[in-house]
This record gives C-alpha cells, sequence and structure tokens, in this order.
C-alpha cells in the first residue's frame, strides 16, 4: 500500500485546539436553515429542556466559527442537535462548553471543536454520501452527522453504550442513523465503500480494515498515537494509494480491539 505522507497545518494546542486557531478572527457568517442534502432539518421534537439551551448552543456555534469552522452546514447541524440530551442531566449546564465530558464506562463524548473539525475535514468539493463512524459513545457525532449527510452507520463496542444511544436516538427522532454494535477496528465490510469514516478514539495506528473500505476519493479522519495523538486525515486517491496529512493535536479514548458486552 502506497501512503504519501504530507504534512499540514501543524498545530501545537491542547485539547485539538491550535495556537493560530485561538487568534483567528473571522466574521459571523449567516447559518443556514437546510441541511447540505438540501433537506429541512426536522425539529426534535422530544426535547422538554430545549428553549434552556438555546443561548448557550447558540454561544458555542459562535465560537466554532471563531475557532475556524467555516463550513456551514457543519455550523447548522451544530445549532440544530442538542448537546445537552446527550450527557446525564447533572452535566447538561456544562453541554456547550468547549469541553469533552463522561458519559460512562470510561468514556467521553469529544469536545464541540473536535467533533465539528473532524467532520468539516472530511467535507470536500463534493459532499460525502455514505459516511461510517467508529465509536458511537454517547451518539452526539453521529446526530450532528446525520444533518449533514445522507448515511450515516455508527459502531460502538461497549453494549451499554450502544443501547443508550440507540435509545436516546429514538427519543429524539433521529432514527436515520444505523446503529452498530461491533468492533469498529474492523470497519463494516457489508455496507462499504464508505465516502467518509470518521473515527472516534486513538489507535497507535489506524486499522488497514479502514482504508481499504473507504471508495476512491474517499476522506478518513481519525486520531493516532498513544500518548501524544494527533488528527490524521487520510485520503484514497487510487486503487492501492492513499494520501496522508497529518493535523493538530488532540486527546482521545482508546480504540480497542473485540466487543464489551
Ligand atoms: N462519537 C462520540 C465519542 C465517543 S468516545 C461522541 O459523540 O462524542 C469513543 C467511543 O469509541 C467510546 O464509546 C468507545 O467505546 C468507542 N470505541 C473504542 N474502540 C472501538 C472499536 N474498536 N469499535 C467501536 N467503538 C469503539
Amino acid at each position: 500500500m502506497a501512503v504519501k505522507d504530507t504534512r499540514t497545518g501543524v498545530g501545537r494546542g491542547l485539547h485539538g485546539i491550535t495556537a493560530s486557531n485561538s487568534n483567528t478572527r473571522i466574521s459571523a457568517t449567516r447559518i443556514p436553515s437546510r441541511s447540505a442534502s438540501g433537506t429541512a432539518t426536522p425539529p426534535l421534537v422530544n426535547d422538554p429542556l430545549g428553549s434552556n439551551f438555546e443561548r448557550p448552543r447558540a454561544a458555542m456555534v459562535q465560537r466554532l466559527q471563531a475557532q475556524g469552522i467555516t463550513n456551514s452546514a457543519v455550523l447548522a447541524a451544530m445549532q440544530a442537535i442538542p448537546r445537552h440530551a446527550f450527557v446525564d442531566e447533572a452535566l447538561a449546564s456544562r453541554a456547550y462548553d468547549d469541553a469533552s465530558l463522561p458519559i460512562g464506562h470510561g468514556q467521553t463524548i469529544s469536545q464541540p471543536w473536535v467533533v465539528a473539525r473532524m467532520i468539516a475535514s472530511v467535507c470536500g468539493a463534493t459532499m460525502p454520501t455514505r459516511v461510517l463512524e467508529v465509536g458511537t459513545g454517547c451518539g452526539y457525532q453521529a446526530a450532528v452527522m446525520a444533518q449533514v449527510f445522507q448515511q450515516v452507520h455508527s459502531i460502538e463496542r461497549i453494549r451499554a453504550l450502544y443501547d443508550m444511544a440507540k435509545e436516546r436516538l429514538r427519543s429524539l427522532r433521529l432514527t436515520k442513523v444505523r446503529l452498530v454494535y461491533g468492533d469498529g477496528m474492523l470497519g463494516l465490510p457489508s455496507v462499504a465503500p464508505f465516502d467518509a469514516i470518521v473515527v472516534a478514539a486513538a489507535g497507535i495506528r489506524i486499522p488497514q480494515a479502514l482504508f481499504l473500505q473507504l471508495s476512491v476519493g474517499g476522506v478518513l479522519i481519525a486520531p493516532e498515537g498513544s500518548g501524544a495523538q494527533r488528527l490524521i486525515r487520510v485520503t484514497r486517491t487510487g486503487a492501492s494509494s492513499w494520501d496522508r496529512q497529518e493535523l493538530e493535536e488532540v486527546r482521545f479514548v482508546p480504540l480497542k480491539s473485540g466487543l464489551q458486552v
């Protein structure tokens, strides 16, 4: 397998925020109410506390813009999905902080900037259609992705988190996401190829199976490393060629093989 290595945009910030991002001033752009696929964003009906969180959510989206997220479909999706509904009630008041939060079973919901950055970085001139997420966790990132992409599959290896995410997405009527209980290191060969793969847990190496399940032109984003981790973007450029770019430093929970019952 030929992998070309091009280093770009290497940042040094903690928790995925580059030093340059923190000082970059970006004028606010209007966020459309329609998703990239042209369909109206469906109302999230079963969210009784929703109105309490509209302001902090709008502030979160403004902060994402200031941190360099410019993709309007991604910003609209971050505005549409109630992050507070994906964490424990006791943590809901912190749901729109720029921080990762515990979701039980030793796992975390990724910080908003990381979610937005990963999704935006797989969006090219043509929007990916069929997308795979490895590491559903609480289901938040999958819910955001389902606002942006037509077909979203997400795999989780911890049974209790899979069950919880399934129930939560059902109660928010976000039933478009196709959840799978399984080992995401093996990908999802029965559904592949994918136009984009987003990996939400860090391995020492990105599993080869995932590279092979990208369509030609498809893009994968994943954290890599054990201690120091970095986001890596891999583009499949041909049947047996891939292009690799190193992005910002990040901190993710570990990618593990096998299932946890
Ligand atoms: N996407 C989540 C982040 C969850 S944290 C969000 O919205 O914030 C990462 C998740 O990856 C954890 O739930 C962990 O159990 C899961 N994970 C780790 N290794 C995995 C594997 N091999 N297959 C599937 N899920 C995995």
